[in-house]
């Protein structure tokens, strides 16, 4: 079911279970802002997740509450995965679902990145 974005944080959410260790996962990269692993259901030869170690719905919860430090780390901890994969030359693209509309499944923000061959156009017409 698709998340509603203003709904408070649930931590038993499968990510919060993931960061936990609750669960395991094929890590990528982890610092002390973000965590990055393979997306169980891969929608390109490369589907990395990037999550924030903190405890955010969505990108609408991240952007409005979480610390300059949080973001600054997270939004750099995306572009390391992204450069350590050796993905910016053939080029990458970065997805976060919020909210109904969009189909966010997972209640803890996550930032799809797809890579691996030409993606093609950003949306189905
Ligand atoms: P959303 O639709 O919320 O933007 O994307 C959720 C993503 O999480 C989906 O691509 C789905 O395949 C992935 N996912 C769901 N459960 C798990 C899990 O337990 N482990 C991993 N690695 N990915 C998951």
């Amino acid at each position: 079911m698709a998340v509603d974005a203003t709904l408070p944080y649930d931590d038993q959410n499968i990510f919060a279970k993931i960061l936990r260790g609750e669960i395991p996962n094929r890590t990528v990269y982890e610092d002390d802002f973000a965590l990055a692993f393979h997306d169980i259901n891969p929608q390109a030869p490369t589907h990395v997740l990037v999550i924030p170690k903190g405890a955010y719905v969505c990108w609408e919860d991240f952007s409005a509450k979480a610390s300059d430090v949080e973001i600054a780390g997270f939004v750099r901890a995306v572009g390391k995965v992204a450069r350590d994969l050796g993905l910016v030359a053939p080029g990458y693209r970065l997805l976060a679902n919020t909210g109904t509309h969009s189909h966010q499944e997972v209640p803890h923000l996550h930032i799809h990145l797809f890579a691996g061959q030409p993606l093609g156009p950003m949306l189905r017409p």
